[in-house]
């Protein structure tokens, strides 16, 4: 028994739990204290409007996992919550192109008009606030080229082949205990995000399925669709914002013109809130499809062994190592070396414990994802047989080597982070 192993009795059943005096006694009998004891005081309580959220959220992730479960995650464009979002927001972005051309057309037609121009501009002005964002690579974040990396670009390459995806053009490596994948700039960059502390945790097969995951998000076109949509529920925001409520002063028909402007100007919000209320859903089921597609991509690349080994990380051990860097960052020392014995004596019985939390609390990387141990079960019915890509010892030793190059920098940043927010 290691040293810090305790036995006691649970005072809720009375069979006998072994524990460690490091973590939370909990009985895997009667599952008493499987929630850490400050978890439920009265100020973290939810309210019955999120607790009834709570209940269709829940409703809503069971349909979805059945869903795919029975009939898989479909063809991506025949999918009609899909079709239907892309049309409404194509509708939008016809509105604000429509904006821009109009207002052009106005200040032309009409110039040197005083009416023409405030009109014109007004549009113009419109259009240029709807415009579509590309976002930018942040040139501050710790890149690796192709030429510092190359070993992570040929299995990357190798990831990208299976999943049908181009290759990628940048990957920045961070301190998140997470990954993502997203294209940048006006001709699209595509940036592979990994998370150092996520990597470290992961066993071989485990990082190929995170990145058959990421890469299956490109080959899928999640990126591209996403941002489109998204770019018109930020239209209709700008809309919204524009349709303000007015207050003109003066007399009596100040008064009346005010009220019918302010009538005209709810209307317009109404619509405007509807809008983006239909659109958000349907993104939300969308997203939550586009994660179990990846994952299926991800299944069949590295297996769906790998895929669940990675969801069980990402509630398990995953929760555990950023709270253990958090922590770690004030004492000093090496970060990586001492996560690396953290896990090497993380307990078998507080893994089963967070994860037994997990999944009562259907935990979820956020909220564009499905609970994380249902997608560990969907991979698991995924009938494919040995992964497409393994790796060769010598092979992920290279990989590591270059990822480290940028981890005594991460470290740094991780530290000053745990700084910053001890004086927030
Ligand atoms: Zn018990
Ligand atoms: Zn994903």
């Amino acid at each position: 028994m290691a040293p810090s192993a305790i036995v006691q009795e649970c005072p809720q059943c009375a069979a006998s739990i072994t524990g460690d005096s490091r973590f939370v006694m909990w009985c895997p009998e009667c599952e008493w204290n499987l929630r850490r004891p400050d978890h439920d005081t009265p100020s973290t309580r939810p309210g019955p409007l999120s607790r009834l959220r709570d209940r269709l959220d829940a409703r809503f992730a069971a349909g979805l996992h059945r869903q795919v479960l029975d009939s898989g995650v479909g063809t991506p464009f025949r999918d009609r919550g899909r079709i239907a979002a892309y049309a409404l927001a194509s509708a939008v972005h016809l509105f604000a192109l429509s904006m821009l051309v109009g207002g052009v057309w106005l200040l032309a037609a009409t110039w040197p008009s005083p009416f023409g121009a405030v009109f014109g501009i007004a549009g113009v002005g419109f259009a240029y606030l709807a415009r579509p964002r590309f976002g930018r690579l942040d040139r501050d974040a710790p890149a690796l080229t192709r030429q510092e990396a190359p070993a992570l670009y040929d299995l990357l390459d190798r990831v990208a082949r299976e999943a049908g995806a181009p290759p990628v053009d940048v990957v920045l490596v961070d301190g998140k205990v997470n990954a993502s994948f997203g294209t940048v700039g006006l001709r699209g960059t595509r940036v592979l995000t990994i998370g150092l502390p996520l990597w470290q945790i992961l066993e071989p097969r485990e990082r190929i399925a995170l990145l058959a995951h990421e890469l299956g998000h490109s080959s899928n076109g999640d990126v591209r669709r996403m941002r489109y949509v998204d770019s018109a529920i930020a239209t209709l925001y700008e809309i919204h914002g524009a349709a303000a409520r007015v207050h003109v002063h003066g007399g009596l028909r100040a008064l009346a013109i005010s009220i019918v402007v302010n009538i005209l100007t709810g209307l317009v919000r109404l619509l405007v809130v509807g809008l983006i209320m239909v659109l958000e859903s349907l993104t939300y089921r969308e997203s939550q499809l586009a994660e179990y597609a990846a994952d299926d991509r991800a299944a069949r690349i590295a297996s769906p062994v790998a895929v669940a080994g990675l969801m069980d990380k990402l509630i398990t051990r995953g929760p555990a190592a950023h709270r253990h860097l958090e922590s770690a960052a004030h004492r000093g020392g090496d970060l990586w070396e001492g996560l690396r014995e953290y896990m090497a004596a993380f307990p078998e019985t507080e893994e089963e414990r967070l994860r037994r939390l997990a999944r009562l609390e259907r935990a979820r990387v956020d909220a564009t994802h499905p609970p994380t141990h249902l997608r560990a079960a969907f991979a698991l019915s995924r009938a494919y047989g040995e992964a497409a890509i393994v790796t060769t010892d010598d092979e992920m030793e290279r990989v590591q080597a270059e990822l480290d190059a940028p981890a005594g920098r991460i470290a740094r940043e991780i530290a000053d982070r745990a700084r910053a927010a001890l004086y927030e």
